[in-house]
Order: C-alpha cells, then sequence, then structure tokens
C-alpha cells in the first residue's frame, strides 16, 4: 500500500520550504529535458519552468495531489508541456494544488499545504499561497522558476497570484490547448499563466496559443483570425488616439463595475486598487464607472455548474482504469465481494473529503429531482452573465453568431480587485472553519471564467493593514489579449 509518508519523504525537498513542488524533475539537471542542445534561436532557451501536477508528463508522476493518482505515471506529455520542451523550457518541477484543482487555498492536497513565500523574513504566522494553483504561484514568487504553468477553472491562477504578488494570466477560453490536463469541468477550464513580469507572461501565451484538434473545445484558426482582426482594430484604434501624445493610455476606456465592490471585500485592498486607477488616469485612460448586474449571482452558478461537470469527468477513477485501488482486505473488513463495494471502497479512501463533498453536491445538481432548479437554472445565469459582459464592453464578442457592431460607449477593459482579501491565515483554512469562507475567495473571479474571457492578476501592492500582496484584475473581451496588453504592459 502507498503511504503518504513514503510519498512526501520521497519527493522531500530541501529547497522547497514553501512545498509548492509535488515532485522535481531530476532528469532535466541543468540542460533541457528534450535532450537536444539547446540554442538561443529557441524562444524559451533554458527558461526554468514548473508544471502544476494536473497536467500530464511523461517524465514525473501525475498526481493531482490526490491520492487516488499518487503513483500515476502518464505515458505522454500535455501539449502545452510539449511546446514548452519544444521551445527549449527547461521543466523543473510539478507543482503542488487543492485535489483535482477543487480549492482556493491550497489546503486540500495530499502533499499538505502550500505555504506563501511573499514575505519570506517575517515573523506573521504562515499564510496560505491561495488555490488552486498556490504551487504554481509560490514557485514564481520563491524563485525556483521563470513561469509556471497551472490551470484556471474559476480563479485558480488568478487567486494565487494576487495572494504570492506575482502575475497571473488566464487566456480566453478555447486559445490554449487543453490536452492532457486532468479535467475538472471542462466548460471553464483553461491552462494559466504565472509570472513575475507580465512580458514573461505574454511571450509563454504567444508560445502556447494555437488550435489543437485533439482537444475539442479548441478554438478554430477561423475563430481566431476573427479576434485577430478585431483586437488590432481596438488597439489600432487606441494607439492612434495616443499617438503624439505623452500619455500612452489617451482614448483607452476603463470600466469599474460597482458590483465588484461587495460587502465581504476588505477596505484594506482598497488603497493599492485606488493608487492604481489613479496611475491609468494619469496616464490618460479614461475611468468609466459600470454595471454587470447579474453577478452577485455568478458564484452560486459556478458552483454548481463545476461540480456537476467534475462528478461527471472524475467518475472514470474506479480503481479499475486508473491509479489507487482499495485493497482486498482493508480495514480488516471482508473483502469487497461485488463491483460497487470496490469501486465505493476505492472513492471513499482515494478522495479526499473536499472532492468527496463537490462530487456529492455536483451529482445532486444533477440527479431528476434538482436538475431544473440547480443545475438549468445555472445555465441561465451563466448566459445573463455573459450577456452583462457583452453589455459593458467596446468590442462585439466575436463568438457570438449575430455579431453586434462595436458600442462606442463601451469600455475596452474592466479593472477591479481580484481578492476579497490579502492571502488568509493557514490555521484560519482549516476545516472546521466554515466552508462558505473559502468559496468566498472566488467571488471576483469567476464572473469572467463563466463568460470565457481573457482575464489577468496585476500585481499592485499590499494590504494597508497587514502588507501581504494584493492584485487586480484587468478583463477584456474574449480574444482582446492585445487589449489587455496595452495596460499590463505600463502597470
Ligand atoms: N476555487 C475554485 C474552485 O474550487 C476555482 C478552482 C479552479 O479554478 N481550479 O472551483
Amino acid at each position: 500500500g502507498h503511504t503518504q509518508a513514503a510519498s512526501t519523504s520521497q519527493r522531500h525537498d530541501p529547497l522547497d520550504a514553501w512545498n509548492c513542488l509535488t515532485h522535481r524533475n531530476s532528469s532535466s539537471g541543468t540542460s533541457n529535458s528534450n535532450a537536444v542542445a539547446s540554442s538561443s534561436k529557441q524562444p524559451l532557451a533554458d527558461w526554468p519552468v514548473t508544471i502544476k501536477d494536473n497536467f500530464c508528463t511523461s517524465d514525473v508522476p501525475t498526481t493531482c495531489a490526490s491520492k487516488m493518482l499518487a503513483d500515476y505515471r502518464p505515458t505522454f506529455d500535455a501539449a502545452v508541456v510539449a511546446r514548452l520542451k519544444a521551445a527549449g523550457a527547461c521543466i523543473v518541477g510539478k507543482t503542488n494544488l487543492d485535489e483535482f484543482a477543487m480549492g482556493s487555498s491550497n489546503v486540500h492536497s495530499y502533499f499538505g499545504p502550500v505555504k506563501n513565500p511573499a514575505k519570506q523574513n517575517s515573523n506573521d504566522e504562515a499564510r496560505a499561497a491561495g488555490g488552486s494553483s498556490g504551487g504554481a504561484a509560490a514557485s514564481v514568487r520563491a524563485g525556483l522558476c521563470r513561469v509556471a504553468i497551472g490551470s484556471d477553472t474559476g480563479g485558480s491562477i488568478r487567486l494565487p497570484a494576487s495572494h504570492c504578488g506575482v502575475w497571473g494570466f488566464k487566456p480566453s477560453y478555447g486559445l490554449i490547448s487543453r490536452w492532457g490536463l486532468v479535467s475538472y469541468a471542462d466548460s471553464l477550464d483553461t491552462v494559466g499563466i504565472a509570472a513575475s513580469s507580465w512580458q514573461d507572461a505574454r511571450r509563454t501565451f504567444q508560445l502556447l496559443s494555437g488550435h489543437d484538434r485533439r482537444d475539442p473545445t479548441s478554438m478554430h484558426p477561423r475563430t481566431r483570425q476573427k479576434a485577430a482582426r478585431e483586437s488590432q482594430k481596438q488597439v489600432d484604434r487606441i494607439q492612434q488616439s495616443a499617438r503624439s501624445r505623452p500619455d500612452a493610455l489617451h482614448g483607452l476606456r476603463v470600466g469599474i463595475p460597482h458590483e465588484c465592490f461587495p460587502a465581504e471585500l476588505h477596505s484594506q485592498v482598497l488603497p493599492p486598487f485606488e493608487r492604481l486607477v489613479d496611475f491609468l488616469t494619469s496616464k490618460g485612460a479614461t475611468v468609466i464607472p459600470c454595471s454587470l448586474p447579474n453577478i452577485s449571482l455568478a458564484l452560486s452558478a459556478y458552483y454548481v455548474i463545476a461540480t456537476a461537470e467534475a462528478s461527471s469527468n472524475l467518475a472514470r477513477y474506479d480503481g479499475v482504469r486508473y491509479g489507487f485501488q482499495a485493497g482486498a482486505k482493508d480495514d480488516g473488513r471482508e473483502p469487497a465481494k461485488t463491483a460497487a463495494e470496490v469501486y465505493a471502497r476505492t472513492r471513499s479512501q482515494g478522495f479526499g473529503r473536499e472532492v468527496q463533498k463537490r462530487l456529492l453536491l455536483g451529482a445532486h445538481a444533477l440527479s431528476a429531482d434538482a436538475f431544473d432548479n440547480t443545475f438549468l437554472r445555472s445555465q441561465e445565469i451563466r448566459k445573463v452573465v455573459q450577456r452583462d459582459f457583452d453589455a459593458v464592453f467596446r468590442a462585439p464578442n466575436v463568438l457570438r453568431r449575430s455579431q453586434a457592431d462595436e458600442r462606442e460607449e463601451g469600455v475596452d477593459v474592466l479593472v477591479h480587485p481580484c481578492s476579497v482579501s490579502s492571502a488568509p491565515r493557514l490555521d484560519a483554512t482549516k476545516a472546521s472553519s466554515s466552508p462558505m469562507s473559502e468559496y468566498v475567495q472566488d467571488l471576483l473571479t469567476v464572473p469572467s471564467s463563466l463568460a470565457g474571457l481573457p482575464s489577468v492578476s496585476m500585481p499592485t501592492g499590499v494590504a494597508e493593514d497587514d502588507g501581504w500582496p494584493v492584485g487586480t484584475m484587468l478583463t477584456a473581451q474574449w480574444g482582446m489579449e492585445n487589449v489587455l496588453d496595452i495596460v499590463a504592459s505600463v502597470v
């Protein structure tokens, strides 16, 4: 049998005091692991990169921080891993996460919680790194890599980036291939990028974005071209307006949705946000208050949709096809007599509590009694949230069949705080505290996930009271990464 102690000592790494790695890639050593002499022509030659441990890798295990997959070794590299290796990047290790990417604090991990490295010499109580890509953001902050690949279903790259004081970029849904990323909720899952500079995140995005026929949700080249034309038009207009002026953001319209300042928001995260808005104004941007009237419903709709999809996706872990299987004689009980008993024991022992809770919630939402009032209702909310975004942006949504015209009174980007507070203390994230306080962390990140929009958490200083990092979220219309870039490049 596999024990947690054995697996912990096997991956113990004195360099990783923050527990952000699940495995170090010893084979990569100093030269890059695809055994091709790295050449300076390769776009990411010798960049140290970490990969969240829910992406398949052929040279190190892929555990999803779950006992269920603690010994799972895929035979192939995920699409993004293959692209990174081909570009010369050096994969230094796999990063810790909430089990199967379900969580907001990276405390639901078979390998234990990630400690936030943002204030390394402080006497503060240990803080959470945020989740679920806590190991990814922490590995950037701690200097173990230049870029970290994570996943973002409802904020998983942006929230930890905000808590660790690094950049966390979730591109538009469908631009980067998810082939080889272990599914959580397919209609929301995206590949995310954490980095200590926007330039590094952008270069990585440019390398990874592209059509992949192995991922059925990968955006078709025609749609990409349409988005590229539209974003070029928007960028040209803004640059035209800023031309020959010292203020680089002249002509840029920045929306601040008032619903993104809910009662749950701690006032200490506001001063850094306000300084950022002042900076954008000083660069010539026009700041416009706006409204996304339905996003107060987004969090509940997200949790119904994400858990429903998860309950279907994770049905494959039955102890037969993958990974862990509960022993024939476990707990001193009678050996399992039926297949159903094997499945039940395997799933009760292989999955942690948070995952089990979500699988039950998701199965309930899909059950005949609850389907109309929970699952279908949540899909309707998702649609109105998408429409809310389409109604505030200047650029049309190129994914809509009837393509609307540009709306001159619309905004180019939205900004608001990324998280309701700075990183929570690890001891406050214990199972005994309210589970809702963890879900509330996602309040400001899930709306753009439901709408599939490009969204980046920018490091913007520290909270007034405790000195821990906070991020500002910047969101644009679908496919308008180049519009985001205008702002992110000057911040
Ligand atoms: N915290 C959210 C959840 O638990 C988002 C997680 C994610 O983006 N993977 O579902």
